[in-house]
């Protein structure tokens, strides 16, 4: 049985891409998200219990390889599985797409962790942080400015550090959407994570068009593994691999 590891788009279209080949897959999902888009294929939800819950599945379910198609920043489950896997000889691939690179009009600072961005802002500066709810105490550093987090689902607990406040909305997110939000927010500062890809682009885009400086985030260290950046090149490795 093959393992789609998944949680991104590309994950998605990979699904669909394998619907109607007949291979034996199962899909899994963090369950981060409370009412993920469904998969076309068998999908688990959850954690798999730490490296001994993986290793039993993987073991369970008779698994022959393994294509991670999890978020760029999911680096805990990218370097577990790339780990076991080779332990294990057990073909795994890392589908990785190119992060965002900025353009000649853009003001974009990089910073390798959370807790260096908020040396970037200043205290009377309003902030959007487009970095997920998992993470946010990692910014209490910003304490003191106006801080607007934007999270998918209502929030189950509050703010982590004083001076912030929640953004609920559900992406899409396009341009002209991102453009409206920033202005009437008075957003002075942007932050992100470099995930790349095209569905998150669109606040970069409205952060340039409204000359917004933008604090990002470097990705973290990936394992040395084998690693494919397109939907297609990863849907072919799963073919020969
Ligand atoms: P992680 O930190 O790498 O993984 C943490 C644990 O979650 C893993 O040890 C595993 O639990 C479980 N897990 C992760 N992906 C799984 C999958 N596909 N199937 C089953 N279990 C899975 O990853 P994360 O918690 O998903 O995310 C870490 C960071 O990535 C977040 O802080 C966020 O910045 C970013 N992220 C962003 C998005 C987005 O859409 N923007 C989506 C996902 C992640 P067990 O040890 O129990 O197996």
């Amino acid at each position: 049985m093959i393992l789609l590891l998944a949680g991104t788009l590309e994950a998605r279209q990979i699904a669909w891409g394998l619907v109607d080949q007949g291979l034996p897959v199962e899909a899994s999902m963090a369950g981060a998200t409370r009412k993920p888009e469904r998969l076309p294929l068998p999908t688990r939800i959850g954690g798999f219990g730490g490296e001994d819950g993986f290793r039993a599945y993987l073991a369970e379910k008779g698994v022959t390889k393994v294509l991670d198609a999890t978020h760029p920043f999911a680096a805990q489950i990218t370097d577990r599985t790339a780990r076991v896997c080779a332990d294990l000889a057990l073909p795994y691939c890392q589908l990785l797409r190119p992060g965002w690179v900025p353009e000649k009009e853009d003001d974009w600072t990089f910073v390798d962790a959370p807790d260096a961005v908020a040396q970037h802002i200043p205290q009377h500066a309003t902030v959007f942080l487009a970095t997920g709810r998992q993470t946010l105490a990692q910014f209490k550093g910003l304490r003191g400015r106006r801080v607007l987090a934007r999270i998918v689902d209502p929030p189950t607990a509050p703010f982590p550090f004083e001076g912030g406040e929640y953004v609920i909305a559900r992406p899409p997110f396009p341009l002209d959407r991102e453009v409206d939000l920033f202005t009437q927010l008075g957003v002075t500062h942007l932050v992100a994570k470099n995930a790349g890809g095209p569905a998150g682009v669109a606040k970069l885009t409205a952060a340039r068009q409204l000359g917004l400086p933008v604090i990002m985030i470097n990705r973290p260290a990936m394992p040395a593994a084998t690693r494919v950046s397109t939907v297609q090149q990863a849907l072919d490795w799963i073919k020969t691999a």
